[in-house]
């Protein structure tokens, strides 16, 4: 699970590297399509990882699997 928002490399959603980290929220907002990606969001953890099949990730490194709920517009 992400500890830092720093982790967060790319946006979970396009891929896309051009992000930015809102150290204040602990939020990861995507400058591509708009996404913001809260991987620390309380109670949202659990949700994920339940989603997700309740299999420890201990490191996702590249893109992870989860999407958060809410989803921005896509311009394309
Ligand atoms: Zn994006």
């Amino acid at each position: 699970m992400i500890r830092n928002i720093h982790e967060v490399k790319e946006c979970p959603d396009c891929a896309s590297d051009n992000i930015i980290y809102d150290d204040e929220r602990d939020q990861v907002i995507c400058r591509d399509c708009g996404l913001i990606f809260e991987p620390l969001a309380p109670g949202e953890e659990e949700r994920f990882e339940f989603a997700h099949g309740a299999a420890p990730e201990p490191k996702p490194k590249t893109k992870p699997a989860k999407k958060p709920a809410k989803k921005a517009k896509k311009k394309k």
